[in-house]
């Protein structure tokens, strides 16, 4: 059989070089053509687990028949390229021992030719590296498992080459940035995200640190590549080559945003809450609950005992130093709820060391630790002393106010917004023999009041609420003995600055006698006018037949007088006619006769009457108005108006002798006027002229003689008959009065 092996090259003949390769540290073998194994090293029988005796001479599939598919296609390939096939890493699926193994090989199949080109042998060299391979995919696995412990804990890793900045990073960086996941990026698109004030006041500065210290570290706001804003955390090491050249830097980087973001918000509320505490002016204070040691007292907390916080310290014992003797239980029964509850509150009086009194409120909350001997309370005080005397002054003041209610005769009470009665004075208890509670809580307010009036009280109570306004009420109230009286209720609403009511505060005031009175005087005025009317009316009588009789009389005496008497009888009974007019407008019963005349005729009659007995002053009537003008009025109301008015005229202007009278007319309604030149009036006296009894007072006063009645029975005339009266006037100019009266719809 040896004699058929083919001849092995020329060199491996020389023993040396067999010799050489024998112990070569890689696998060494040499196959013929048609794959026949005519040496092997003992590196490359001891990869094969076989022996010499083994392989030479074998086919190379017959002793690997497993590995046949694999290499064979390889052979041919390098047979036919004539190059070499490197295959590093190469797996071959190996029976070794009996058992199937993955053998890793660094493998060489070179093709030998002989010199005229011939193929000849194949060289085979191959370096198990099966445990290289081993050791680089547990790197890789560990790698792995690295690159997803840092991406899990949101950690991106980078090197960077110092020299040609360029950058190598995990694939998480590039989201952090706002890129998809693995998109690669340079140092300078990295940079770009960064702010230019970040990279110079941060950035820039960690890096030439880095440079001295060897460690990268910096926090930096960026806007990544949607816009969005986030905060980053590097951290890095500078390796330097033995020339002390900076050669690369690896490091993390970590999206901080939510960090900072919280961060952010701590300092805000640190700052919300130390602008709080120095709004309210509270001192602060911790303590130990079951000692009841204080410490980390806050300045202002210094400040209100009475020390300065600059130069004092004070003992864990304050409390105990400065506490009011008479608030000592005060705190132990606080404290004691404190121990069961958590909370501690009290509010309590101290001295300090000039002897001077505070009030102070104490505010704790307990905050639980596991471990009880750490637990503390967390306190404030707040200096109270203002507001304590405030309250004091606010109790006292409502004291006097609630005496000063109660002493009062009137019923005195207070109503909410809504209108429901929440206060009542003694006076309403006394009246009415009801307790307190019956009026607060039953509806004894209404049940005092007098069937009758009650509809109308709870309307215009219901009004009055609604708008706002004052409410007034006449009304009758049930006393303890079950009799009634006439009250006046009135009801002012106490309003706040945007005009809501606070409270609305009411009086009733008994008028019953005061009514009685009235009703006794309004009796007396219509009796004492029945009794005066006759006499007078007789007077005037015989005086006009006196008139008549001496009418030619030479004795001038006698004349005159009877012109007097006359003229004074005339303003007797008008002012009889007064007083009766006041009872009946008072009483309601003021009676209209009213029919259709002419106001022309009218005003021309009074005008002529007056003249007749009053020459004094020049009447001067202007018609302003074509056609006569009829009206549906009681002729002798219309006529005492206009008398009053007229008389009025003459009476207020004694200088000017002037009197002017207009008539006019509308579609609607007449007009009249009645103008002089007399004393004129203020313009704030304008409305009040209409009031009963009403009079202007000044120096004149006394030289006008008069009652204040005239202008009250004008105006309510005229308000019977649907028109009005008004007035313009100016001081020592004179007055103008109007008046207008519905014209006759016929
Ligand atoms: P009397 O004239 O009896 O006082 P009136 O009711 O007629 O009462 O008038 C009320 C008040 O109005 C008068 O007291 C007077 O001060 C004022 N007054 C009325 N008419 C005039 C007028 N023509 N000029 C100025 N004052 C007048």
């Amino acid at each position: 059989m040896e004699a058929d092996f083919p001849t092995p090259s020329i060199s491996l003949k020389e023993g040396f070089m067999e010799n050489v390769l024998d112990k070569a540290p890689f696998g060494f073998s040499l196959m013929s053509g048609d794959y026949v194994v005519e040496f092997a090293n003992d590196v490359w029988l001891e990869i094969a687990h076989k022996t010499r005796e083994e392989v030479t001479g074998k086919n190379l599939f017959d002793l690997f028949p497993e590995a046949k598919d694999q290499l064979i296609t390889l052979c041919e390939n390098v047979r036919e390229s004539r190059k070499p096939f490197h295959a590093p890493e190469f797996c071959i699926k190996l029976e070794r021992n009996g058992v199937f193994e993955e053998i890793f090989f660094n493998f060489i199949y070179h093709p030998v030719y002989n010199d005229d080109g011939e193929f000849l042998h194949f060289v085979t060299v191959a370096m198990e590296v099966t445990e290289m391979v081993g050791i680089k995919s547990k790197i890789r696995e560990d790698e792995e498992r690295l690159r997803l412990a840092t991406e899990s804990s949101q950690t991106a890793t980078w090197d960077l080459d110092m020299e040609t900045h360029e950058i190598i990073h995990s694939p998480y960086l590039s989201q952090i940035f706002g890129y998809s996941h693995g998109e690669k990026l340079t140092q300078e698109q990295l940079r770009s995200h960064i702010p230019e004030t970040e990279i110079i006041d941060v950035v820039d500065k960690a890096f030439k640190k880095a440079l001295e210290t060897g460690i990268y570290q910096y926090e930096a706001k960026l806007k990544d590549k949607k816009g969005q804003e986030k905060w980053i955390f590097t951290n890095g090491k500078v390796f330097f080559d033995d020339e002390g050249k900076p050669k690369r830097m690896l490091g993390v980087l970590q999206d901080v945003t939510e960090r900072k973001k919280s961060e952010i918000l701590l300092q805000q509320s640190h700052h919300q809450l130390n602008t709080a505490l120095d709004a309210t002016k509270l001192g602060l204070f911790e303590m130990n609950p079951i000692t009841q040691e204080k410490y980390n007292f806050s300045p202002r907390f210094l400040e209100i005992f009475g020390y300065d916080p600059e130069t004092e310290i004070i003992d864990s014992h304050i409390f105990e130093k400065h506490i009011h003797k008479n608030f000592a239980e005060t705190r132990v029964v606080a404290l004691q709820r404190a121990k069961e509850t958590g909370d501690l509150h009290y509010q309590t009086k101290i001295v300090l060391r000039d002897g001077s009194t505070k009030w102070i409120e104490l505010y704790g909350r307990l905050l639980e630790a596991t471990d009880i001997r750490k637990a503390y309370i967390s306190g404030t005080i707040r200096d109270i002393t203002e507001l304590k005397n405030f309250e004091k002054k606010i109790s006292e003041s409502e004291r006097k106010y609630r005496f000063l209610a109660d002493s009062m005769p009137q019923i005195v009470w207070i109503a909410e917004p809504n209108g429901e009665l929440t206060y009542f004075n003694k006076s309403t208890t006394d009246y009415s023999g009801k307790s307190y509670d019956e009026f607060i809580e039953e509806n004894a307010w209404l049940e005092m009041m007098h069937p009758e009036e009650r509809k109308e009280n709870i309307r215009l109570w219901a009004k009055s609420v609604r708008t706002k306004k004052p409410f007034f009420f006449e009304h009758r109230f049930r006393n303890a003995n079950n009799e009634y009286r006439w009250f006046m209720t009135r009801a002012f609403p106490e309003l706040d600055e945007s005009g809501n009511v606070k409270k609305w505060v009411g009086t009733s005031t008994d008028i019953n006698d005061m009514k009685k009175m009235e009703q006794q005087k309004n009796d007396f005025i219509k009796m004492a006018n029945h009794e005066l009317k006759t006499p007078v009316t007789t007077i005037k009588g015989y005086v006009q037949l006196l008139k008549k009789m001496r009418k030619d009389s030479e004795d001038q005496f006698l004349v005159n007088s009877l012109n007097t008497i006359e003229n004074q009888v005339n303003k007797l009974n008008i002012l009889i006619g007064d007083l009766l007019d006041i009872s009946r407008i008072e009483s309601g019963t003021l009676p209209l006769n009213k029919k259709t005349f002419s106001l022309v005729e009218l005003v021309t009659e009074t005008i002529e009457d007056i003249k007749a007995s009053e020459q004094s002053h020049q009447i001067n009537f202007e018609l302003m108005h074509a056609s006569d003008i009829e009206v549906f009025a009681d002729k002798d109301r219309i006529t005492q108006v206009l008398n009053n008015l007229l008389t009025n005229a003459i009476k207020y202007s004694p200088h000017v002798k002037t009197v002017n009278v207009k008539l006019s007319a509308d579609h609607e309604c007449a007009i009249v006027s009645v103008e002089d030149f007399g004393i004129g009036m203020d313009p704030e006296e304008l409305n009040k002229i209409f009031e009963r009894f009403y009079r202007v007072s000044g120096d004149d006063e006394e030289t006008f003689p008069g009652f204040g009645i005239g202008l009250f029975i004008v105006k309510d005339i005229l308000e019977k008959h649907k028109g009005k009266i008004w007035v313009e006037s100016e001081k020592e100019k004179g007055s103008q009065f109007f008046f207008s009266i519905p014209l006759s719809k016929n």
